[in-house]
């Protein structure tokens, strides 16, 4: 048994993914933060999650908002919301 039980992490991953928008902007407080920290650290899914958040935030970022394909944004959240719900 890894303990990774899916009813343990869920409270916790939802108020981790709530945040995780403001923790990749750096928008939130030390607790928080740590907090945050801490569970993707912890969390395999999240960590994957956040890592790929900040990389779509990077290919925006780089093609400018404006110009941005929404088709494959609308693509990704749908693959990640796709991973959240895992059926
Ligand atoms: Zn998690």
């Amino acid at each position: 048994m890894s303990g990774a039980n899916p009813d343990e992490c869920g409270t916790e991953c939802q108020e981790a993914l709530d945040r995780l928008e403001r923790y990749l902007d750096g928008e939130l407080p030390g607790t928080s933060l740590e907090e945050v920290k801490e569970h993707l650290t912890a969390c395999y899914p999240c960590t994957d999650r956040a890592s790929f958040e900040e990389q779509l935030r990077a290919i925006v970022r780089r093609d400018c908002v404006e110009s941005a394909p929404t088709a494959l944004l609308t693509r990704i959240r749908e693959h990640l919301s796709g991973l959240q719900t895992g059926n």
